[in-house]
């Protein structure tokens, strides 16, 4: 069985200073090497000052994953020797004596499985190499330490995952938590990183870093399963190591033997006392979590009448529940959920056709509007629907323009179904001796208009005249 684990890094990027000094923590907006301090840059003599708010939104990060969350954490010196790293040491977290980061044993619900959070750690983000060229054959490295310090949250999973696609879901699911949670804006270029291992029946794990994105990581994640099994068949051990991902090559190159922990040196970062969060600021801070996305699912189906699989669907995808939940009046809720997780989930899918559509929930009433009241069909407010994505218009203006309207009119209807049986009069004959085939007539009737004849009413006038 293939076993997948992550480590997903996620940037504070609402927080207003770094982690440990006062620069700021949205380094993205100045010049290389211009938001930087004595503190951030580990020079002797200076000393840490803990950021009190990224404390409190790694904890809320840590109870909104159904972590439980110590009274007191500690912070811990990694040590090693890296060029983006000043002081040669990260300050980060780790339980070794007890649990001591700021969340444990905590779980995200994927499809019905439960994915295990181990841990969850606050730490520094390193500074930035930019390479001159091509990373392997450049004979320049720049160094930017603008993002040293900034505050960074490192959620480590159980190896849960037995798939790719488990994977995708599970990102998808914890960015949309994170962005609901107002830490982090995922968006943002290398605000939320993730290192994935991988493992299959009998063989060694395998960690795989250096993934600029989420669809890398799935890339990386299939290729590395591939390479995984084709060594395996041919009784090929596979090794313990750290591999990278190639993007240009898409392939995973071995990039150095794992270091273990004791590699790093651990100990305790003795300029930061133990830190207490007391129960008052942690009961504060739960009450004050966004609603999760099992209880907004529960709300939708006791709510909105929606059964609880389209209420899943919904309320795992804050963009499409915020849509549903802005566009509904209560006797429409249904029809709105319909549309949305039948036809809009279909074109919408990915996060730039997001950004770029123009629709706004009002759209979505006013479609259900006019397919209730008959002046437009089931099958046109699918094109009406990706119309609007694209331009933004509104449904009455469509109506007109593209000329969508329902065809209700009987005579005009009457027509169209002589041209069918003219044109189709075996399926006709077929039709009389089996009432069951007439929908073969229906279709063609619906394929000449276009897909604006009232198909309740083509239905009537066919079945009349073939009687
Ligand atoms: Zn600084």
């Amino acid at each position: 069985m293939t076993k997948i684990g992550l480590e997903i890094h996620c940037q504070l990027t609402k927080l207003e200073s770094k982690l440990f000094c006062s620069c700021k923590a949205n380094y993205r907006e100045f010049k290389p090497n211009h938001n930087i301090c004595p503190i951030c840059m580990g020079l002797p003599g200076s000393l840490p000052r803990l950021n009190q708010k990224a404390v409190e939104s790694a904890t809320s990060i840590s109870m909104a994953l159904s972590c439980e969350t110590p009274e007191k954490i500690a912070f811990f010196r990694k040590n090693y020797f890296y060029p983006d790293l000043p002081k040669n040491f990260q300050i980060t977290q780790l339980n070794v004596y007890g649990d001591m980061s700021v969340g444990g044993e905590g779980y995200v619900d994927v499809e019905g499985k439960k994915i295990k959070i181990r841990r969850i750690q606050l730490e520094e983000d390193p500074g930035r190499l930019i390479y001159e060229g091509e990373s392997e054959r450049t004979k320049i490295t720049l160094v930017d330490y603008n993002r040293a310090g900034t505050p960074l949250v490192e959620i480590v999973t159980d190896p849960d995952f037995e798939n790719p696609r488990q994977v995708r879901v599970f990102l998808n699911i914890l960015s949309d938590l994170l962005e609901n949670l107002g830490v982090t804006e995922p968006g943002l270029e290398g605000a939320m990183r993730a290192d994935g291992n991988v493992s299959i029946e009998g063989g060694n794990k395998v960690e795989i870093k250096n993934i600029g994105s989420f669809h890398d990581l799935e890339k990386a994640l299939h290729f590395e399963i591939t390479r995984q099994q084709s060594l395996s068949e041919r009784d090929i051990e596979i090794s313990q190591e750290t591999r990278h991902w190639d993007d240009k090559r898409k392939i995973t190159v071995s990039s150095r033997s794992k270091e273990e922990d004791q590699d790093y040196r651990y100990f305790l970062e003795n300029d930061i006392p133990w830190v207490k969060i007391s129960q008052e600021t942690r009961d504060s801070l739960k009450k004050d979590l966004p609603e999760s996305i099992s209880s907004k699912k529960e709300r939708f189906v006791e709510k909105f009448d929606i059964t609880p699989q389209v209420a899943d669907i919904l309320a795992s995808d804050k963009y499409y529940s915020d849509l549903f939940e802005n566009a509904h009046s209560d006797s429409d809720a249904k029809d709105i959920a319909n549309l949305i997780t039948t036809d809009l989930m279909g074109f919408v899918d990915t996060k730039e056709k997001r950004e770029e559509s123009k629709l706004a929930s009002h759209h979505l009433s006013d479609l259900v509007t006019a397919i209730n009241d008959k002046t437009l069909t089931r099958t046109s407010s699918k094109t009406a629907l990706q119309e609007i994505v694209k331009s933004g218009k509104s449904v009455k203006e469509l109506l007109t323009e593209m000329d969508l309207g329902q065809v209700s009119d009987s005579s005009e209807i009457e027509n169209i179904i002589m041209q069918v049986f003219e044109e189709e009069k075996q399926a006709v004959l077929d039709a009389k001796e089996n009432p069951e085939t007439v929908n073969y007539l229906v279709g063609k009737v619906m394929q000449k208009t276009k897909g604006k004849a009232d198909p309740t009413k083509t239905l009537e006038l066919i079945k009349s005249k073939l009687s």
